[in-house]
């Protein structure tokens, strides 16, 4: 039987991360993973977090299964962070998953289910894992065109021109607020645009929210979110807990679905059901720790207060790198990377040139010119703009 199996082809960022590992170079700069660095290069449990753990260890006192589609207090918690004080719960159905990328695949399961013949949308590029997922679902997909390697900003004329095909029942998934891979994002009149185009259609917006907390702030990242769910009567959205709350390997997500009153105890019930076909329950501990520290006044405040020392860190080596990199080129081309949000920018580099700072100067970023700010120190981020002009980006 197993001599059937076919060798997969190696995730390259997780490839790249090996690369880099064997790398004897001590000048070597890690812009590829997508995990939040600090300045010296720790991606550190949040203070909030911390805490939480601790209150978790002294009053837990049973480790026994707990909810099949999670726990009712974590979903309201996200629902929300996610959508608002004023989150129509009558017509919300919420499913803890196994990460952002469990909600992805069980919101594109639900979409199956309900609609076999869909076609899921999504942008092009985006992140390799959903069309890596649907392809192994077997799942019909298509691209709609999203980012303009020229001016590293959304095409949105280009994007609304292939979204015109789009079909009743079609999924097209948005990412909710720092485009991976890109960092390029919709403004808040685009996400307007884009309503219409759904209620005119039919679709079906489906929302990928990992980064809320890493661009604007947290309100203002969900903002997109929250109109397309004001206006759409059904609406998924997969949001993952990996980057905001720091907790990654806890592998805490939620998918939420909004539809009616009337079709939210199936839609519920639908859910629970995957999980149980899939994984049975889903992990607790990390729903638990997001659960206390959005509730509790003091563990929240401390983790806002934290999430924006990240958030402004961010912000301030993209503007840093884009002065140095303006100074270098004495030209403004650059000045997308102080626009774009969140952890990564496409930075347009060919993949020989992406090659060739991999070889003289020891900076790994991903083969499509994706680099993560996070990744970047005051003192590296000169280096990074002499090595992107001296490859002739
Ligand atoms: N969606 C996007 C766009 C992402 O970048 C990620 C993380 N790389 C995820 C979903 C899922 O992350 P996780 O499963 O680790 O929560």
């Amino acid at each position: 039987m197993l001599n059937n199996l076919k060798p997969q082809a190696p995730d390259k960022i997780l490839a790249l991360m090996g690369e880099f590992r064997a790398d004897p170079r001590d000048t070597k700069i890690d812009l590829g993973v997508g995990v939040y660095k600090d300045a010296e290069g720790r991606t550190p449990i949040m203070r909030a977090i911390h805490a939480a753990e601790k209150q978790m260890w002294d009053q837990e006192t049973t480790k026994t299964y707990a909810g099949l589609a999670g726990q009712p207090e974590f979903h309201a918690a996200m629902a929300e962070m996610v959508l608002g004080a004023a989150y129509p719960a009558d017509r919300l159905s919420c499913l803890s998953t196994v990460g952002g990328t469990g909600a992805c695949r069980m919101g594109f399961e639900l979409a199956r289910m309900a609609n076999p013949g869909c076609t899921v949308w999504a942008s092009d590029p985006t992140w390799p894992n959903h069309l890596s997922i649907l392809n192994f679902m077997g799942q019909a997909w298509k691209p709609y065109r999203y980012f303009d390697n020229a001016t590293r900003a959304v095409d949105f004329d280009a994007m609304m021109a292939d979204l015109a095909a789009v079909k009743a029942g079609d999924i097209v998934l948005l990412h909710g607020c720092c485009h991976n891979p890109t960092g390029a994002n919709l403004t808040l009149e685009q996400w307007g645009v884009v309503a219409d185009l759904f209620e005119k259609t039919g679709a079906i917006p489906m929302i990928d929210l990992a980064y809320q907390g890493f661009g604007d702030g947290l309100e203002e990242d969900a903002a997109g979110t929250r109109l397309i769910a004001s206006r759409l009567p059904e609406v998924l959205i997969a949001a993952s807990c990996s980057k905001n709350f720091g907790i990654y390997r806890e592998r805490t997500g939620c998918l939420m679905v909004l539809g009616d009153a009337a079709t939210q105890p199936v839609t519920q019930g639908t859910l629970a059901f995957l999980n149980r076909q899939t994984y049975s329950f889903p992990p607790y501990h990390g729903q638990a720790l997001v659960t206390r520290v959005l509730t509790d006044k003091a563990l929240r405040a401390e983790w806002e207060a934290e999430l924006e020392e990240v958030r402004g860190g961010m912000l301030r080596l993209r503007q840093q790198l884009a002065d140095e990199l303006r100074k270098l080129s004495n030209s403004d081309r650059f000045d997308f990377v102080a626009t774009h949000r969140g952890m990564f920018s496409r930075i347009g580099a060919s993949p020989e040139q992406v090659e060739t700072m991999k070889q003289n100067n020891a900076i790994y970023m991903v083969g499509d010119s994706r680099l993560n700010i996070a990744g970047l120190n005051d003192k590296t981020v000169p280096l990074l703009a002499q090595a992107i002009i001296d490859a002739g980006v």
